[in-house]
């Protein structure tokens, strides 16, 4: 079955064909490792690897690559304001090093609360300065970049494309016209590739270059890694609706520029999460974290199954009301799955079940399948798990399925065990009873206290031992 994907690049959904068919490549910008991520910056990651899994599913095999920025992002993501680095540093008392490798670190742990498979490769900007550099180099060679008072700049006039993926007109100088204008540039939607020391004074990390001592612009990371670990074509380029009119504007014109062709076939974007109040940012101090989130008493998968029951494309607004909602739904989805755990002891299943479970996962699939549709998924899931007329067998077959993808941690739900009955003095009488009853083979007295039991909410099974073993009806 095909995949189809909404494309940002041509606004439209398209039937996805890899460049390779045994491998998909799959770029995603990662974290800014200046603070922790948000709950808002994890919907992204939650919805990239949903992305990753739906592929998977569809039977391709995944390379997902992601950038880890320690060095180089701004406070204005068009290279004005600070280096968020520094000011953490600053505002921590610690090295630029150590804050970049605690909130890289709790981002991963947070990330893996949330069961998310781990990149395929995860790459650090500070880790790859010669390739940044050889990048620019490239740039300059080729004529898109130039050298003023001490920064190298992409010059966007001289990419034609500039602009095409947001739809914005390169002279509509909206990058430039939010902040003050840097005088360095030619036009206002240049963007620096390599800051010397002439820009920040006090700016710790720092390397040698052709253009002197100094640290790379932001952008240039996602485009040296991105070739380096992918190549000169990829499939998907994903990130937040942010990053669509700067950073990913700016990736495309120094990879195109660079490798003198078109560079990615799919471009997705996650919409926001955002709260009552508006958008959910960390540099407008967007707090809420996986353990803050803890600390109110929702788990993480509570917010992940929070998020799947919003579309990708569509924002959603975090509050205690959804969460609470989120919270019953995904505990209750247990209760269920334990109790089907519960009843099943043979997992073994018919062919005509088999039928059925294979005609129940395609069509989940399909949702997943046009576009990562997780709201009708996740209600198809509901109308399997509360169709009585179906087997338990496969309905946990199902949900099995439906946690390969989700990962949900369904798998791990241990089967619901059964409720201690106390044995009143009433119910060992009665058991006593029909015990002689059935050893005189009196059938009738038998079935009336059978009847009695089954009046107090207790079932009778007799066991090969004579033993009789009591269930709750
Ligand atoms: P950052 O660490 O700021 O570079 O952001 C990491 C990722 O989170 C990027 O893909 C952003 O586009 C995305 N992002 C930022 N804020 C939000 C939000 N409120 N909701 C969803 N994604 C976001
Ligand atoms: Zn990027």
């Amino acid at each position: 079955m095909s995949v189809y994907l909404y494309n940002t690049k041509t606004r439209s959904k398209e039937e996805f064909k890899p460049l390779n068919e045994k491998m998909v490549t799959m770029y995603c910008c990662g974290p800014t490792v200046y603070s922790y991520a948000h709950i808002g910056n994890l919907r992204t990651y939650i919805f990239e690897d949903l992305i990753a899994n739906t592929l998977r599913l569809a039977g391709y095999k995944v390379k997902h690559v992601m950038n880890v920025t320690d060095v180089g992002h701004l406070t204005n993501d068009s290279d004005d304001g600070e280096d968020k680095m520094l000011i953490a540093a600053e505002r921590e008392k610690k090295s630029v090093m150590e804050i970049a490798r605690h909130y890289e670190d709790t981002f991963f742990r947070h990330t893996s609360e949330l069961d998310l498979k781990r990149p395929t490769i995860v790459c650090r900007a500070t880790e790859h300065i010669e390739d940044m550099i050889k990048f620019v180099k490239s740039l300059e060679d080729k004529g898109f970049a130039y050298f003023s008072n001490g920064n190298v700049y992409f010059d966007t006039a001289k990419f034609e494309k500039y602009g095409a993926l947001s739809g914005q007109n390169r002279d509509d100088l909206k990058h430039g016209a939010r902040t003050e204008q840097d005088t360095n540039k030619r036009n206002a939607s240049d963007f620096v590739l390599w800051f010397t020391s002439s820009k920040f004074e006090n700016q710790i990390l720092q390397w040698d270059s052709p253009w002197g001592r100094g640290y790379p612009g932001w952008h240039i990371e996602c485009s040296a890694m991105s070739t380096k670990y992918l190549g000169e074509r990829i499939d998907i380029h994903c990130g937040g609706i942010d990053h669509i009119p700067v950073h990913h504007e700016n990736e495309i014109a120094q990879s195109e520029a660079h490798l003198g062709h078109e560079w990615v076939n799919f471009w997705i974007h996650m919409e926001f999460l955002n709260t009552k109040a508006g958008k959910m940012s960390k540099s407008t101090g967007g707090k809420t974290t996986i353990d803050t989130l803890k600390e109110m008493g929702y788990e993480p998968m509570h917010y992940k199954y929070f998020t799947i029951t919003s579309h990708y494309r569509s924002s959603a607004i975090f509050s205690e009301e959804a969460m609470d909602g989120a919270k019953k739904a995904y505990e209750n989805l247990k209760d269920y799955v334990a109790e089907f755990k519960a009843k099943v002891k043979n997992t073994t299943l018919s062919s005509d079940e088999l039928t059925e479970l294979e005609k129940l996962k395609s069509e989940f699939n399909a949702y997943l399948f046009d576009d990562i549709k997780t709201p009708l998924a996740i209600s198809h899931m509901w109308g399997v798990i509360k169709d009585n007329k179906k087997s338990e067998n496969i309905r946990l077959s199902y949900l099995m399925h439906v946690d390969s993808v989700f990962n949900l941690k369904l798998k791990d739900v241990e089967a619901k065990k059964p409720e201690s009955i106390e044995i009143t003095p009433e119910i060992a009488d009665l058991l006593e009873q029909r015990k002689e009853a059935r050893a005189t083979k009196n059938w009738a007295k038998s079935d009336e206290i059978r009847d009695k039991l089954a009046s107090l909410g207790l079932g009778v099974k007799d066991l090969p031992n004579k033993e009789v073993e009591l269930i709750k009806l």
